[in-house]
């Protein structure tokens, strides 16, 4: 039995070779794929069920369609196209993910002149804190 799903783990390994496989792009369509499937649970029946089912097998097929294109070039400049417009939006999720994991440690001040985020350490009480990109002075409690 073992020797048989070794075959079968092979063989797929085969076929995949030269094929492109996920990237960043791909994980972003089967996240989105999920989220469609769970929506469109709530509108069974109606016209906007059928869309979204429809748009389940156009993401489903076109997301299996990348992982088993042969053609790099143009899959990595459709995630390239992907990375560069969700840019911001990734980095604002990023930052939110470190200051909550740096939040017993830190605590965060947004500059009222320009906006800049701005991180102190806690517990220091009643500070004057100056901004580092614009110098602007304001006070704060950690
Ligand atoms: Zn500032």
């Amino acid at each position: 039995m073992g020797n048989f799903f070794r075959r079968l783990g092979d063989r797929f390994r085969n076929f995949m070779i030269g094929r492109y496989g996920t990237d960043s792009f791909g994980m972003f369509l089967v996240y989105a794929l999920l989220v469609i499937i769970v929506i469109s649970m709530f509108f069974r029946g109606g016209i906007v069920g059928t869309i979204l089912n429809l748009l389940t097998w156009v993401i489903f097929i076109y997301t299996w369609f990348r992982i088993l294109s042969r053609n790099y070039a143009k899959r990595s400049a459709e995630n390239r196209w992907y990375l560069e417009k969700t840019a911001a939006i990734r980095k604002f999720f990023r930052i939110k993910k470190k200051q909550q994991s740096e939040r017993k440690e830190y605590k965060y001040f947004k500059c009222p002149e320009c906006g800049q985020q701005l991180r102190v350490p806690r517990g220091k009480g009643q500070i004057k804190i100056t901004c580092r990109k614009c110098g602007r002075q304001f006070t704060g409690r950690t």
